[in-house]
């Protein structure tokens, strides 16, 4: 079964509300300690002055005229994504939403190729629907949503931990703990410094073991020739991805630093579209292509840019902090490509965030994590948590 090509006939319902939620939820304490005492209160070499001690998010609600619902979550960081969250419920109540209202769950090709044709960018709120119409037509068809992506591969998925950019010791301590706790893939913050770098990942290496998989996250934090140095410095301890070593917007400069080192490279802060990952593989800047769930935007432009790397021989990274609704969403993402995706999930937000806004939370023991297997994402909203964390009036739309 494949969401795209099912009839949308086959199902007689169509959108008839939107409801979209502005949250922010801070992170735990025990990470908000962390980030105070890493670098810039950040725990990355990313240049923002603001501390990151929570994140922002917006859920939106479909509800359909048979009486169900879909839900969809985006995460947006000013710094990166350049959003707020009043920007995505504005474009979406005051544009988006009259090619969604009327339209069947199951035709997301036919919404997009509205939204495209009348709203270019945008993609993170047009995501946002595509994301909520996955769960909407799997709970209209009880489906889980993955099944609708193609098919679940598996049922579990093996996650990597993330280690943030502060004393070694702490990173040094963090990395032993991920390794207990049956992590297989770490994603380590770097841009210190091209010696401190080294001594990180020394350090991070020998208590990690051989066996286990190291990515690394530059944040942005060189230039094009030291980002060479400082990569062909590390290359030594077995380094599978380097993430975004160079500025964003330097494309130019990501793809003169791919074909100066073996570690496949990986766009995160520049790169938000389908156009956008296209162009980074045509030029050679890229080895692996990232996935985030509000990056390219949603469940079908997703697919798109997994189908597209896998055609290409490269490898997927899907990554995020997300809350549980989109942590699901990844998951079923992740399982309906597992064979082609050859590196592990990066799903933290129920370590970084006080609470995942689902009411049964996602089942994860020795660095896996269970697909949610119920109708659509398998998860369902916690009303009381989204009372809670809401920073705004809900904004509907109806017809
Ligand atoms: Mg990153």
């Amino acid at each position: 079964m494949d969401l795209t090509s099912m009839s949308a006939g086959a199902y007689d319902a169509s959108i008839s509300r939107i409801e979209l939620y502005t949250l922010f939820v801070p992170f735990r304490e025990e990470v908000q300690r962390i980030m105070r005492a890493s670098a810039g209160g950040l725990g990355m070499a990313i240049a923002a002055e603001e501390p990151w001690m929570g994140g922002d998010f917006v859920i939106c609600r479909l509800s359909a005229d048979d009486g169900h619902s879909g839900v969809g979550e985006a995460f947006v960081w000013l710094p990166e994504t350049g959003l707020i969250p009043e920007q995505i419920t504005s474009v979406i109540a005051h544009a988006l939403s009259r090619y969604v209202l009327g339209a069947s769950p199951f035709a997301v090709a036919e919404i997009a190729k509205h939204m495209e044709r009348n709203a270019s960018r945008n993609e993170v709120a047009k995501g946002l629907l595509d994301m909520a119409c996955y769960d909407l037509a799997g709970h209209i068809c009880g489906q889980p949503a993955g099944e609708l992506m193609g098919g679940l591969q598996v049922e579990e998925i093996p996650l990597a931990a993330l280690v943030p950019l502060a004393d070694l010791d702490v990173m040094s301590a963090l990395t032993e703990g991920f390794r207990e706790g049956g992590f297989r893939t770490l994603r380590i913050k770097l841009g210190a410094g091209i010696e401190q770098d080294a001594g990180i990942m020394e350090a991070v290496r020998g208590k990690a073991g051989e066996d286990t998989r190291l990515r690394v996250d530059y944040n942005q934090a060189y230039g094009p020739e030291e980002a060479v140095q400082a990569i062909l410095a590390i290359e030594p301890y077995g380094i599978d991805v380097a993430e975004q070593p160079v500025a964003a917007e330097d494309y130019a400069g990501m793809a003169a630093v791919q074909h100066r080192v073996g570690v496949p490279l990986m766009a995160h802060e520049g790169c938000f579209s389908l156009r956008d990952i296209i162009t980074l593989v045509e030029l050679g800047a890229v080895g692996v292509v990232g996935i985030n769930s509000e990056r390219p935007g949603g469940i079908s432009a997703a697919l798109r840019a997994m189908d597209f790397a896998s055609g290409r021989g490269m490898g997927v990274v899907v990554h995020n902090q997300t809350l549980g609704i989109a942590t699901a969403a990844q998951l079923h993402l992740a399982a309906a490509r597992f064979s082609s995706l050859g590196h592990d999930v990066e799903l933290f937000g129920d370590v970084m965030f006080e609470d995942d806004l689902i009411l049964e939370p996602i089942a994860c023991a020795n660095g896996t994590a269970a697909v949610p297997l119920g109708p659509g994402f398998g998860v369902e909203l916690d009303e009381g948590a989204l009372a809670r964390y809401a920073r705004a009036e809900t904004v509907i739309v109806e017809i």
